[in-house]
């Protein structure tokens, strides 16, 4: 047995880890079973932004208008809903709570939930509700990006050295 860890070292977006934080308020059955590891040895630190920003699940959906993650950050762009509610405040919050997080328990990893407006990791929605995704970052990944937090999606997991 597998002593468990003092601290966690991922920080893993919530829906990954069979936490109730999606949009439609469903659950990811098909957790991965290297995760489920993760958890289990206390390595991993479930974090939802959007949520941790102040929406709820269930909440519209949302996607970057004009651009990514990065473009979000810096002012260029926002998030809004299918309805076309501007929601760009609380993915910020979400980022930066989710930075905070790593900084206080000295998290250098995230797992992020790829394709996402906040999680995705290599691919984003086009903004425009239409199904289409475009290579990008959400809001999160690309802040804890920029601060040296090395981030991964759920299918690249196999490149991961996690010592369990
Ligand atoms: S992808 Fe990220 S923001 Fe969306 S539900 Fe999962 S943890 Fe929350």
């Amino acid at each position: 047995m597998i002593a468990p860890a003092e601290r966690p070292v991922i920080l893993v977006s919530a829906c990954l880890v069979g936490c109730r934080a999606r949009y439609d308020d469903t659950i990811i059955e098909a957790v991965d079973e290297r995760l489920v590891r993760w958890v289990a040895a206390g390595l991993v630190l479930p974090f939802c932004p959007e949520t941790a920003g102040g929406l709820t699940v269930p909440r519209s959906p949302a996607e970057i208008a004009g651009g990514a993650g990065q473009t979000v950050l810096t002012g260029n762009a926002r998030v809004y809903t299918r309805a076309g509610r501007d929601v760009t405040t609380a993915f910020v919050d979400g980022a930066r709570l989710a930075l905070d997080a790593c900084r206080h328990f000295k998290l250098h990893l995230a797992v992020l939930k790829d394709g996402s407006p906040s999680c995705g990791t290599t691919r984003i929605y086009d903004g425009r509700f239409r199904g289409c995704q475009v290579a990008g970052q959400g809001v999160t990944a690309a802040l804890l990006a920029t601060h040296g937090v090395a981030v991964y999606s759920e299918d690249s997991l196999a490149t991961l050295k996690v010592p369990v």
